[in-house]
């Protein structure tokens, strides 16, 4: 089968000779991959790795796979093959992936080295903060960027016929965004602050707008990001204008002069997680999204004490949060048109390394999300 793998840190290739994958319990799902993007998290598996990959010569913990696997874990598909106990979806059916995976994926896997293992978070439904979470394209199994891929059914989302298949490939890195915003407790008329506009703050803005935020902000320093987010019609602030006053300035933008209801941050610097912490009003949330290095910083902690506010993180995604992004682009609460403006490129599988990972390390500020094709399921270059 063809795919582009990781084969170890430094190389990513196309290659014609993956297995293809096959059904091992019953509980899964064969998929043909329509489209899948390309993620942050996969250029850095690249020049940091291996991260989420296995270590050369290992095998995941999960799952027991090793290298070389397929990358991508931001993928729809349409369903090619079903288990003899799935039993909501068919051959045809429209899908997206929630790629998590975790101990509730354990009985899978032959080879897994977690036999029988249910951590406290899995127990309560957490799955996101599973302690032995890994990712499908990111080591667990092999991903979307192959033609094909083994998926479990309790991973799978329906998407109806009438969202593309190229806008719900959006679907996962949007799920990030989905899980931040409703688990802040953000309420349908309130105002937020979005820090740093690449793809995950693009992401922020339009499920804010699905969620009905009264008033969007955001603080963005390079101009070509910034008006990425105008076009999605939001105000943007460019902190070098105003230098030691820009967060006062900011403060001042929503009606009252005090600050924001809700801040994100999406950047995951100094500057922006003090921003987000000083732009919230009285009881504010201040809400950290950002993959951080391994550096702590220092803050100062009255600044939340002094106005009452909360300092909270989100990560990943469960898969209501898949449920209520497809339902907000099926009613409209966001809009297609929004959607495709995240995506800056499509490519054919085989040109994914050249024009999909090479164009987005090269050209980092000007491009989102590149979408790669192994299957010719739409157009290449209309977006
Ligand atoms: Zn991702
Ligand atoms: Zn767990």
């Amino acid at each position: 089968m063809r795919g582009l793998a990781y084969f170890h840190q430094g190389d990513i290739h196309f290659t014609d000779n993956l297995s293809e994958p096959k059904i091992q319990s019953g509980d899964e799902l064969i998929l043909e991959v329509s489209w899948c993007g390309i993620c942050g998290t996969d250029l850095h598996e690249y020049t940091d790795g291996p991260i989420f990959m296995p270590k050369d010569g290992c095998a995941n913990e999960l799952s027991g796979n090793g290298l070389p696997l397929a990358m991508g874990h931001e993928m729809s598909g349409i369903v090619s093959e079903v288990g003899s106990k799935v039993t909501r979806f068919k051959k045809g059916d429209h899908v997206v992936v929630d790629a998590g995976c975790g101990c509730l994926d354990t009985h899978r896997f032959e080879d897994t080295q977690l036999s029988g293992t249910m951590c406290n978070a899995c127990k309560i439904g957490m799955v996101n903060c599973c302690s032995h979470a890994g990712f499908i394209g990111l080591g667990v199994g092999g991903g979307g960027f192959a033609e094909k891929v083994l998926v479990a059914e309790q991973h799978c989302i329906k998407v109806p016929k009438e969202i593309p298949l190229d806008v719900a490939a959006l679907v996962e890195p949007l799920s990030v965004s989905w899980h931040a915003v409703s688990s802040s407790g953000f309420q349908r008329g309130q105002t937020a602050c979005v820090f740093g506009a690449g793809p995950i703050g693009l992401a922020t803005i339009l499920v804010l707008k699905g969620f009905g935020a009264s008033k969007i902000v955001v603080s963005e320093l390079a101009k070509i990001r910034r008006v990425l987010a105008e076009s999605l019609n939001v105000e943007t602030f460019d902190p070098s204008k105003h230098g030691k006053d820009a967060i006062e300035e900011l403060r001042k933008i929503p009606e009252g002069d005090d600050g924001f209801d809700f801040a994100f941050d999406c950047s995951g610097v100094k500057p922006t997680f003090d921003g987000a912490l000083k732009v919230t009003t009285f009881r504010g949330t201040s809400v950290n999204l950002a993959i951080w290095g391994n550096k702590p910083i220092d803050y100062y902690p009255m600044d939340v004490t002094l106005k009452e506010k909360k300092l909270t993180g989100s990560i990943g995604y469960v898969v209501k949060d898949f449920e209520g992004v497809v339902s907000a682009i099926h009613d409209g609460r966001i809009p297609l048109s929004d959607c495709r403006h995240l995506i800056t490129g499509k490519q054919k599988l085989e040109d994914g390394w050249e024009k999909g990972f090479l164009e987005l390390m090269n050209h980092k500020d000007s491009n989102v999300k590149i979408l790669l094709t192994p299957n010719n399921h739409g157009e290449l270059h209309s977006t």
